[in-house]
């Protein structure tokens, strides 16, 4: 066999036994730039969905609905969304509670996709935060797999304490795990990406910050701080996102929703989907009818569903 047919010959195999395994054909991600870039510094643009608060929804976090989003949503990563504050969340029953991530966090594992590791939280609770990571991190710090998000959502909180905030559990983090990926929130519901690119977070490395739109409400003007924050520079990952008003009811605004589709694609952003919940409400994918497990059918997405699976299905080269 000539040396060219093999080099062809292995190539076409890597690509086969890779395909539908994201973390094998990618590898460790890290931050070059503004890019998420793969093991061979290659900007990577992730897509999946983000499961609902644990507190909520737990039925849904389990490896087998992970698979399932996995093989047939298309999804590369998706996002285990631990509720912190609510009752019956993190903060007052912790076990159960990285039991839930857990399962989710071993299903991408078992599965080979990411999984954003998500302190779903609305106020800054440090200490918590950074037991919390420190944990994870020495466990989980060595898979690939794994991208640390520590602040969902930041609401009332200036960029000044965000900041504060961010550096320790950075600090917490990197003690175990010196290079996985850590998404850092914005103020006012991620929308306020132009402050923090004026003052980004120095010394350390594979940060990115995230935007939150909800197409219905947030438009152009929120594309526009993310097109100020990407012209110095700056790296951003939706982590959180859809069609409907930022109350997460409401009619899905289709050509918004495409319009942020487009921008993410043309700057290399990745993005994930709100979220795997079965509640009455426009952003919930799923019906009460939908198992736990997956194996879902048409008639137990919802309209919001339909057209994730769609969008990730087509982000995946599956359809
Ligand atoms: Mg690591």
């Amino acid at each position: 066999m000539k040396i060219i047919n093999i080099i062809l010959l292995s190539l076409f195999l890597n690509t086969f036994y890779t395909q539908g395994q994201p973390v094998k054909e990618h590898g460790q991600l890290s931050v070059k730039g503004r890019f998420l870039t793969d093991q061979n510094g290659e900007p990577l643009m992730l897509s999946g969905v983000s499961y609902g608060w644990h507190n909520w929804w737990p039925r849904f976090y389990n490896g087998q609905s992970v698979k399932w989003l996995a093989e047939d949503w298309g999804c590369n990563v998706v996002r285990a969304a631990m509720g912190v504050g609510p009752k019956g969340s993190y903060l007052d029953r912790r076990e159960w509670s990285v039991e839930k991530i857990e399962a989710v966090i071993n299903g991408a594992i078992k599965n080979d996709i990411y999984v954003i590791i998500d302190w779903h939280s609305h106020d800054i609770h440090e200490n918590e935060a950074k037991e919390f990571f420190a944990e994870m991190a020495k466990k989980y710090g060595k898979h690939p797999n794994v991208i640390y998000e520590i602040f969902n959502e930041p609401v009332k909180d200036s960029w000044n304490d965000i900041k504060k905030y961010s550096i320790e559990v950075i600090k917490a983090i990197r003690e175990f795990d010196p290079d996985n990926v850590i998404l850092v929130g914005c103020p006012h519901w991620d929308q306020d990406i132009h402050i923090v690119a004026d003052s980004p977070i120095e010394g350390f490395n594979n940060l990115m910050y995230t935007v939150h739109f909800y197409a219905a409400t947030h438009k152009q003007s929120l594309r526009e701080r993310g097109d100020y924050a990407i012209s110095k520079g700056i790296p951003i990952f939706v982590s959180e996102s859809a069609g409907m008003e930022a109350s997460g009811n409401g009619a899905i605004n289709y050509e918004e929703w495409q319009n942020w589709i487009e921008w993410m694609k043309i700057n290399k952003i990745s993005w994930v989907s709100w979220s795997v919940a079965d509640k009455n409400e426009t952003c919930s994918m799923l019906k009460p009818s939908a198992s736990d497990f997956g194996n879902w059918e048409k008639e137990d997405l919802k309209e919001s569903g339909i057209k994730t699976r769609e969008l990730m299905r087509k982000m995946a080269g599956l359809d």
